[in-house]
């Protein structure tokens, strides 16, 4: 039977670390429990969340209603041929060791999203990103319980409608679903992927013989942790911006005014970069109280101590009203808000 905690501080279950309570809190660690949460009183009347590594989430206040922490575990090998293995992963397996799990087999694909914090449950939500590789690219499929019908169903790579940052989960599906288990077909004949320019760069001493998952993962780990702050360290939740996409007529009209914007081609316009456009309007370093903006990622808000949800989000407003200002480009939050 499911216990019920009430009150409870949510500090340690997110990576921003701000001090807010939930109403009522549970966790969750098999299919069979799943069922019987959608089916508690508390689920039904009250509002719920469900949470994975809580990387990806901001809380503007106290929880109001029911928060259910997942923790479905294992790594289940489906199927093989000489090419794939197909694995079934648990929602609440931590992603990282999934990834150490991945290279521990040999098993290539997600390497290049070495030490992304959170639960693989929620990996698909956001189509999780980094060093020139996306989820989607490995994705088959996720086992989903429907909370309003108590339905459990497969959906596949194609319906879950990835994206950049972005899938059916985050639309349609948001709220309306807990995922359980991802499917993830995984090679057996590893192809690197050094397309990244600053990965290329870390591993261009490197011979082709030394080169293996192992030293991919372990130079991306290098990379992000001289990057971007420990959230254990110090609060934060990442990139809080996406990276916005806008036409080449836009890009245009930018460049001529700012030589020096950093930016990708993306389908048939350009990604710039957030932090980019926010370092420009003179954030990067900045900090009021407690809240303020990484000294060497200006995409990554952060929690020095006792900053409130309710700062950080004034912040991030303060932020994408002054890059419209400058810019003419509306920032869209990656980062999940929860009133
Ligand atoms: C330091 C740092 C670096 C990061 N780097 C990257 C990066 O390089 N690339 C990238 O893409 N992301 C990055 N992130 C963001 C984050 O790690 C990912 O988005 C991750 O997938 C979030 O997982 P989580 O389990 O923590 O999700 P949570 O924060 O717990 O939840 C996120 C959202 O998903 C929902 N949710 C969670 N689990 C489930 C479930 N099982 N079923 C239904 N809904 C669910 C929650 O309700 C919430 O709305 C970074 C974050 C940090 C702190």
């Amino acid at each position: 039977m499911l216990s019920i905690i009430h009150n409870i501080s949510l500090k340690p279950f997110h990576t921003f670390h701000t001090e807010v309570t939930a109403e009522h809190f549970t966790q969750f660690q098999s299919v069979d429990d799943s069922k019987e949460l959608i089916h508690l009183p508390l689920f039904k009347n009250t509002s719920h969340l469900i949470l994975g590594g809580g990387s990806n989430i901001l809380f503007t206040g106290n929880v109001k209603g029911l928060v259910a922490l997942n923790k479905i575990s294992g790594i289940t090998i489906l199927a093989e041929n000489e090419k794939f293995m197909q694995v079934e992963i648990g929602a609440g397996e931590n992603w990282h060791d999934v990834v150490l799990w991945s290279i521990e087999k040999n098993l290539g694909g997600i390497e290049n999203l070495s030490l992304i914090p959170g639960s693989a449950g929620a990996a698909p939500i956001q189509n999780i990103g980094a060093y020139g590789v996306e989820l989607k690219e490995v994705f088959v499929s996720a086992e989903i319980l429907l909370t309003e019908t108590g339905e459990i169903k497969k959906i596949s790579k194609e319906e879950c409608q990835f994206g950049y940052r972005d899938s059916i989960f985050k639309r349609e599906l948001k709220n309306k679903c807990i995922i359980l288990k991802i499917t993830l077909a995984l090679t057996k004949n590893p192809v690197f992927r050094l397309e990244y320019t600053a990965l290329a760069d870390a591993l261009k001493s490197v011979t082709t013989h030394d080169l293996s998952l192992k030293k991919i993962s372990d130079t991306i780990c290098h990379i992000r942790t001289s990057k971007l702050p420990n959230p254990e360290v110090t609060g934060n939740a990442g990139s809080f911006f996406k990276n916005p996409e806008i036409s080449q007529e836009k890009y245009q009209q930018i460049s001529n005014d700012f030589p020096s914007v950093v930016a990708y081609n993306s389908g048939k316009g350009k990604k710039l970069a957030a932090g980019w456009l926010i370092e420009q309007c003179g954030w990067k370093g900045y900090r009021k109280g407690d809240a303020g903006v990484h000294d060497r990622q200006a995409l990554v808000l952060v929690n020095y101590g006792k900053a409130t949800g309710a700062e950080i989000i004034n912040l991030a407003l303060e932020i994408k009203d002054s890059v419209r200002k400058k810019f003419g480009i509306e920032l869209e939050m990656e980062v999940n808000v929860i009133d």
